[in-house]
């Protein structure tokens, strides 16, 4: 049995990984495998070209990890230190305390807060009194409006959203981005009651609430590299024949008993459109968002500002050019080195220069001084956007999949982008094969 599967991001590899473990055969196809993960060593940094953690809530990233035997390599955010800014006015505001996402669970820190008018406060508090409902599918906008006016999203959805999909709460779908609240919304009315009453289990041994790797998130896809087999190769044709599938490279055909198109949305769209027009319809419906990554280091001097949060997020109507900002030396240890400050910086502004970043942190943050360091990365069309509707796109696109034998879908398209949910769709393709072999 030899399975093909094209894409090497960290779906690809970990999904090639886990037939591996089945005792099946896999080969995957990525001219740049590692997808978005990839870790730079410089001047003594460890620094991300993309994602730099994942959440610790959601197991499936640390399971792989102690499984290929790098769990020692595991290290949690400084939480102690844990807090974010939102600019209001030009000024750092903190985040206050106690939100669940974009739900309020505690009066004092919503009560003392200068990020909110005491008419969205008033507003949250009056919240717990909604009766249940059941809503179409509507945005995030329109959800977090609902229940907490336009402040809330302007000043918490807005750019909480936009620091994790890079995309609009206008466009994105509540009932994807947000179950939990919009199943609260259907139980409680309330999704403050609903936040109340569900317990959020604490981080396992004082943890923090994210979790990466020592040496980067590079360390995992080379280890995953090192175990299973990569052709450095662009897929450009997908064909089914007589007893499997054909994949096309640089002009030859590789032949497949099955394949697992772990490639993102977009690229998949092409491919599988010709064996199913509606299927390539459906997945080149989802639209992709583009960001752009400056990574700036500093001489610890020329930093006069206290470095006493993770970072800070500005607002879209508060937007220049960065839309959030990571301070590394808070938000990790052993990731910079002591003479040093580097900020990573996130814009969806494309071609920003490293000078209008610049400029805006030192409007910012008042930093007038020249960079020791500044690496740049953009990413394009990299991450999905689920926007209104994709629940149902979502599962007409699986059922898709699942009517074409031998054809498996894995990724971060459909139930979730982090790379703990790309892992968990990695190993259902994995098991989706090995189930097929077995009937
Ligand atoms: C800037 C950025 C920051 C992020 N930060 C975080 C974070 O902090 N935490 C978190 O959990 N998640 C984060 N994410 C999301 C997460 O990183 C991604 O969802 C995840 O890495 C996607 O992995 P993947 O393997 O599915 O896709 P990708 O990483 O996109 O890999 C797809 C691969 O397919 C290959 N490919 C495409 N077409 C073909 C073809 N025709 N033939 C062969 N190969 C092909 C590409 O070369 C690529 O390597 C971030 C994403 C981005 C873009």
């Amino acid at each position: 049995m030899r399975i093909g599967i094209i894409g090497g991001g960290i779906t690809g590899l970990s999904c090639a990984y886990y037939l591996g473990r089945a005792g099946i055969e896999a080969t995957v196809f990525d001219p740049t495998p590692g997808g978005t993960i990839g870790t730079v060593y410089h001047e003594g940094c460890v620094l991300e070209n993309g994602p730099e953690s994942w959440l610790a809530a959601k197991p499936w990233a640390e399971q792989l990890i102690k499984e290929v035997g790098m769990g020692d390599e595991l290290t949690s955010s400084n939480d102690a230190n844990r807090r974010t800014y939102v600019l209001r006015h030009g000024r750092f505001v903190t985040l206050p305390e106690g939100l669940q996402l974009v739900v309020p669970t505690k009066v004092l820190p919503i009560a003392a807060t200068t990020l909110f008018t005491w008419g969205t406060k008033i507003r949250m508090g009056l919240e717990i009194l909604r009766s249940p409902k059941a809503l179409p599918d509507r945005s995030v906008s329109d959800f977090v409006r609902d229940h907490f006016g336009d402040e809330a999203v302007e000043y918490l959805a807005e750019p909480l959203l936009a620091g994790v999909y890079g995309g609009s709460p206008d466009e994105l779908s509540a009932a994807s981005v947000l179950p939990k609240f919009v199943e609260y919304e259907q139980k409680y009315g309330s999704v403050v009651v609903g936040a109340l009453r569900t317990k959020i289990p604490k981080p396992a041994g004082g943890r923090g609430i994210f979790l990466t790797l020592k040496r980067g998130m590079g360390s995992l896809v080379e280890e995953l590299k090192t175990r299973v087999n990569v052709l450095p190769l662009r897929v450009d044709g997908l064909a089914k024949g007589e007893s499997g599938w054909g994949l096309r490279a640089e002009g030859e055909w590789h032949p497949f008993d099955q394949v697992v198109v772990a490639c993102g949305a977009n690229h998949a769209a092409g491919l599988v459109g010709p064996h199913d027009q509606r299927l390539g319809e459906l997945l080149g419906m989802i639209p992709h968002s583009s960001s752009e990554i400056w990574t700036l280091g500093f001489r610890k001097e020329d930093v006069k500002r206290p470095l006493d949060a993770f970072g800070f997020l500005v607002p879209r109507k508060e937007r220049g050019v960065i839309m959030s900002c990571t301070w590394l030396n808070t938000k990790w240890a052993g990731r910079v080195p002591d003479d040093k400050v580097v900020l990573r910086c996130f814009s969806t502004h494309q071609g920003v220069t490293r000078e209008a970043v610049l400029q805006e942190l030192g409007r910012l943050m008042g930093i007038s001084a020249e960079p020791v360091f500044a690496l740049h990365q953009r990413w394009n069309n990299a991450m999905p956007q689920y926007t209104v509707g994709h629940a149902r796109r979502a599962e007409e696109i699986q059922e898709r999949f699942d009517a074409i034998p031998g054809l498996h879908f894995a990724g971060n398209a459909l139930n979730g982008v982090g790379i703990p949910d790309c892992i968990k769709s990695a190993r259902q393709a994995a098991g989706g094969v090995v189930e097929s072999i077995g009937t």
